[in-house]
């Protein structure tokens, strides 16, 4: 969502008259995008924007602006602690940036982090035809923003506030201007993507509101001429309703990929955290997922050393990490947040910094050794990739698979492949990031 709220104000500014600059060093515009998920992605902040001192007073005129979650956690704080800054925009307020900016370069210094509950901050412009597209077959599409879950480790309610979900008319016109312009895989996002609507749907009130149940949506966007793949992110697993686990097995568009994050596999642990699911219910639902779409993929998200996580819980993390059998996972070590209840907990029952170090490593282990098994088990299959550019080592057209797997091809005229491009393929090869692939069919002229 970060990423795409770059875009967002990226597309903005050129439609204001901008242009991109090649770097920091050419641009006389700078904005910082942040993150506060975990401490470090907040204290990196600090230390850009002090680095940044230096890029804001080499030339006059340069303005810098601070956005994202760090922004609207801090407010006009930024502003006060760093002179360097000029203006911060919270995560409602992106549609102020271009009008910030001209005031900034104009002497005015400015912070805007008010909370606003209206569709309004959906309505942006279309893609303006110079917006660089890093990935053109690829988009990502705003369904809903916004976290009513308040799970106990989680600063996402404070800094994007309440669940708003976008009219469903407004979301499907979208999908049609961006397959208009090549696209060809929608990935649909919200902070609990799959909640999209849920409090209109209570309120009876849907109607009034526009929105869809979640699954509708989704089979209403698969009909979007041009568009091949659907996925969603992030969804939460208590929102799986048995349309949207039937959607797995009827919209051939839906990708056989969801990213479910799981967090942990002890009840005691989970209950800490408010999930609002037990073990047994996250397992559940994986079958029945599985049962909708046997080949399916997972990956997940876990947190190790929580407040109170004791050896025995950590194994139930490890016992349900090789149940579920994701093909990847995020983990991270929990990081107090600043007005979290969880965050509280840390002084009394915190876990020491080694053992979540040595968690973290055992986790990985698990994953690194699951990862290449589900890898090298796919060697010989036929499946299919979207190209998104050359692969991390230049030169290879490089893309992914509806499992969400990023695959390289072997080719000798990689020029035959372009970004945004469906490619067929069979696999040849496993490695522990990636699969190697050969194209099956030559492409058209
Ligand atoms: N809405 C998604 C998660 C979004 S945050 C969901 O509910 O599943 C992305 C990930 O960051 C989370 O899944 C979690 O694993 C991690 N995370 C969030 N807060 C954290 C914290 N305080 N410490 C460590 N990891 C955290
Ligand atoms: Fe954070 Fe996700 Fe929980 Fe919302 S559902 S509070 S975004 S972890």
């Amino acid at each position: 969502m970060n990423v795409h709220d770059s875009e967002k104000v990226e597309n903005l500014l050129l439609h204001h008259g901008y242009l991109a600059a090649r770097d920091a060093d050419e641009a006389d515009l700078l904005i910082v995008n942040t993150c506060s998920i975990r401490d470090k992605a907040e204290q990196r902040l600090y230390s850009d924007l002090g680095l940044l001192r230096a890029w804001k007073t080499a030339l006059p005129g340069r303005v810098l602006g601070v956005g994202g979650c760090v922004a609207q956690q801090e407010g006009d704080r930024l502003l006060r602690r760093f002179p360097q800054v000029d203006f911060v925009f919270g995560t409602h307020n992106l549609r102020l940036v271009p009008a910030l900016a001209r005031a900034a370069g104009e002497g005015e210094r400015a912070a805007h982090t008010e909370e606003r509950r209206s569709l309004e901050r959906f309505e942006l412009p279309v893609p303006h035809p110079e917006l660089a597209r890093k990935n053109p077959g690829r988009a990502y599409l705003t369904v809903m923003e916004g976290c009513d879950m308040f799970c106990s480790f989680c600063i996402v309610p404070r800094t994007r506030g309440r669940e708003i979900s976008r009219p469903a008319e407004a979301i499907l016109r979208e999908a049609e201007t961006l397959a208009r312009g090549g696209v060809r895989e929608l990935v649909l996002l919200g902070q609990t993507v799959n909640a999209y609507g849920r409090q209109d749907a209570r309120r009876a009130s849907a109607k009034a509101h526009g929105t869809l149940p979640f699954a509708q949506l989704v089979r209403q966007l698969a009909e979007t001429p041009g568009i091949s793949r659907i996925r969603y992110t992030s969804p939460h697993p208590v929102f799986f309703d048995d349309d949207l686990v039937a959607a797995h097995a009827f919209v051939p568009e839906l990708c056989p990929h969801i990213h479910l994050p799981v967090q942990s596999g002890s009840d005691a642990v989970l209950g800490a955290m408010r999930r609002r699911y037990a073990r047994a219910d996250y397992l559940r639902l994986v079958d029945g997922l599985r049962n909708a779409r046997p080949d399916l993929a997972l990956t997940s998200d876990l947190i190790v050393g929580f407040p109170g996580e004791t050896d025995r819980d950590f194994e139930d993390t490890l016992s349900l990490v090789r149940e579920a059998g994701f093909v990847d996972s995020y983990s991270f070590k929990y990081s107090p947040r600043p007005g979290t209840p969880a965050g509280a907990l840390e002084l009394t029952e915190g876990v020491p910094e080694a053992v979540k170090q040595s968690r973290l490593e055992a986790l990985q282990d698990l994953q690194r050794g699951l990862t290449l098994a589900a890898h090298r088990a796919r060697v010989g299959t036929r499946t299919e990739i979207l190209v998104e550019g050359e692969s991390r080592r230049g030169a290879q057209p490089a893309g992914r698979d509806p499992y969400h797997r990023v695959v390289n091809l072997t080719t000798s005229s990689p020029s035959a492949f372009p970004a945004g491009s469906l490619v067929p393929v069979q696999i040849v090869e496993a490695t522990p990031h990636s699969l190697l692939a050969e194209p099956l069919a030559p492409l058209p002229d």
